[in-house]
């Protein structure tokens, strides 16, 4: 996942760079509007501060929308009902205010990924796939594919969000069967063993024992 901050203060911008490059995914940040607009193009996300020294960032959204769908999430400390309807019209896809808990951020953008990449999920830059949902299969990035069942990869999905972070059984449970019932997590353990065999050694799921599972962080095992 390639994410771009667009924020002009050093202290927040950092703060978000490094929880996002926890994940696994890959962060550029600008810190005025027109720096911005060089590095949207190939970009996976956009958080945008709406408060910038050159433009506003209504300014930024509406030159983004006018070269690409990419979802932009609005950091801002503006509050009052016309300065969301504003950021809505001018595309961006949700609104957080500022001061946010990091928890509450990375729901939304969560959130906003879902609904905009539901087609493809491109995974952390080195894990060497992609998770085309909608046909149901893996792209490795030799080209090669393999099929999965529906669960299959609403399971691989849910792991390749966090790279190299565990997902507990419950998370995954009720992502993938919507249901908490820990009577059928045997279920899980089936579907993980099915996606290990289909994936082999190129995307490794570990188990973490009394937590969950985990999608290893190193990509790809050279062969
Ligand atoms: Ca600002």
């Amino acid at each position: 996942m390639r994410v771009v901050i667009v924020e002009d203060d050093d202290g927040v911008a950092s703060a978000l760079t490094q929880v996002l490059r926890g994940r696994g995914w890959t962060v550029r940040r600008a810190a005025t509007a027109q720096d911005s607009l060089p590095l949207v193009d190939d970009a996976d996300l956009v958080l945008l501060d709406m408060g910038l020294p050159d433009r506003d960032g209504l300014w930024v959204c509406q030159e983004v929308r006018s070269r690409s769908s990419v979802p932009v999430v609005a950091l801002t400390a503006r509050r009052h009902e016309g300065a969301v309807v504003a950021a809505l019209r001018a595309g961006v896809d949700d609104y957080v205010t500022k001061p946010y808990s990091t928890d509450v951020l990375l729901a939304r953008v969560d959130a906003v990924l879902r609904r905009t990449h539901g087609a493809t999920v491109p995974v952390a830059a080195d894990a060497g796939f992609e998770i085309d949902v909608d046909g149901r299969r893996v792209r490795f990035a030799d080209g090669d594919l393999v099929d999965l069942t529906a669960k299959e990869c609403e399971l691989l999905r849910a792991l390749a969000r966090t790279p190299g972070e565990a997902v507990t059984r419950a998370a995954l449970m009720e992502e993938v069967w919507d249901t908490t019932w820990v009577g059928a997590s045997r279920t899980l353990d089936v579907h993980v063993g099915s996606l290990r065999a289909k994936l082999g050694d190129r995307a490794v799921v570990e188990t973490v024992r009394g937590v969950g599972y985990r999608l290893a962080p190193d990509g790809p095992v050279a062969s």
